[in-house]
């Protein structure tokens, strides 16, 4: 890959170096997009080793320019798949209810529609962050943020000892349940969508095409796409759960997925029985924040605006926060000033998309005349049905 060239900060009382405490697909965004502006940057990251779970993503063009733009998109075109079209299915039937192709809206959008394997995209950002000069400390837990004379420190714990980082910024990029968030006294609990997502990866079935198809149900809907160059499929299932659970990763109970599916069609439950287990998540997403930061300290990614999948939003928000932090950075003016100019570009689109995703959750599941009526629309959309997001696509 060409060296790119880094732009950088102009003004002397610009930020020269950031912590970045959390090492998921947002922080190391952030951490190769901030080396890219110059700036020293360190990853803090809690697990011992960098592992995504929880198999799939779906890349929109909003987040795949900005891949382009960081350098990295030949290395994720190489271990994602272009998918042909998204299809909408009848869960009952398995009836195509409409389709829209994803190549003419690439083309419009002027980037990819991707599908990829959570690990492949994290290990490409690790690997790109840390040629890019980040340095990236696994097995460091955000203990404390601190003010520092002229900067911030992290006091991370690091095996038994307690280590301070100190730097220009601190980049709270540490997920939905984030320490940095708590810091800053933006004491928001998570909020439980009544939803679990049961996600598995099994063999890809012989003459199934590279589509991604969502199939719609009462009280549940199903995401199938390819991963890993299309050797394997990418099972989300999504269904109804009204009591609250904290179950995060857990392994998924089966039988649970295979009775909240029973009655839909034929292909659908050959999928599900095709897998040999299930992870299994409660959704949460947060509402939006009266602020994201104060002084040399920020948030990103679901730290900032955990939102609800029913978009395929959250990794690309976290994405594109990653180059508004950079640009910010690079505008001029002070760190602190840099950090509020950030927060004040994102916090509209993303309470947005947050909003957006909430609607999607409950259209997804209608039944009765009301899912007739959704039917319809989705019918005569047809091939503009992925123009509907054209904002998010599109920005
Ligand atoms: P995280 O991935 O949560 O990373 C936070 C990191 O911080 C973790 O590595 C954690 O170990 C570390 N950390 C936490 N606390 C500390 C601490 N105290 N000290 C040090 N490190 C710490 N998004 C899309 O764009 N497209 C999709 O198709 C899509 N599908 C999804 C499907 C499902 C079922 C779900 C649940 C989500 C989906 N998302 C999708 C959303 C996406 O997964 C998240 O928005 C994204 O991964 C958030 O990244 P992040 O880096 O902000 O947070």
């Amino acid at each position: 890959m060409p060296a790119p060239t880094p732009f950088r900060p102009r003004d002397s009382r610009a930020a020269r170096s950031a912590v970045v405490v959390g090492g998921g697909i947002g922080g190391l965004a952030c951490a190769l997009a901030l080396r890219r502006a110059g700036l020293t940057v360190q990853v803090l990251e809690q697990a011992r080793k960098l592992r995504e779970v929880g198999a799939g993503l779906q890349l929109t063009p909003n987040a795949t320019r900005i891949l382009r733009d960081l350098g990295v998109l030949p290395r994720l075109e190489a271990v994602a798949v272009a998918p042909r079209s998204l299809d909408v299915r009848d869960g009952r039937s398995g009836a195509t209810i409409t389709r829209a192709h994803y190549g003419p809206a690439a083309s419009r959008y002027g980037a990819p529609f991707l599908v990829v394997h959570r690990a492949d995209l994290q290990n490409l950002l690790a690997e790109a962050a840390r040629e890019a000069g980040a340095v990236i400390a696994l097995g460091t837990e955000l203990a404390a943020v601190e003010s520092a004379f002229g900067g911030v420190r992290a006091v991370a714990k690091q095996g038994d000892k307690l280590i301070a980082h100190g730097a220009d910024i601190l980049v709270g990029a540490d997920g939905v349940r984030s320490a940095v968030r708590a810091h800053l006294g933006l004491a928001v609990p998570p909020v439980f969508a009544r939803r679990l997502a049961y996600r598995a990866t099994v063999p890809v079935p012989a003459k199934h095409p590279p589509d991604v198809r969502l199939y719609l149900g009462r009280d549940a809907h199903l995401v199938v796409y390819p991963v890993k160059g299309g050797a394997l499929l990418n099972i989300v299932a999504i269904v109804k759960e009204t009591v609250p659970v904290a179950r995060w990763n857990a392994p998924g109970d089966s039988a649970a997925v295979h009775q909240a599916f029973a009655a839909w069609a034929p292909e659908v439950r050959r999928l599900l029985e095709s897998a040999p287990h299930f992870l299994c998540w409660g959704l949460y997403d947060i509402d939006p924040l009266p602020r994201w930061g104060s002084g040399r300290v920020t948030l990103l990614g679901d730290a900032a605006h955990a939102m609800l999948p029913f978009l395929a939003q959250g990794a690309a928000q976290a994405i594109e926060d990653a180059a508004a932090l950079a640009t910010a950075i690079c505008s001029g003016g002070d760190a602190a000033s840099a950090l509020r100019a950030y927060e004040g570009a994102r916090h509209g689109r993303t309470a947005r998309i947050q909003s957006e995703a909430r609607r999607n959750g409950m259209v997804y599941h209608l039944s009765g005349p009301p899912r007739l009526a959704r039917d319809l629309v989705l019918r005569s959309s047809g091939a503009a049905l992925l123009d509907r997001y054209g904002w998010i696509y599109g920005a």
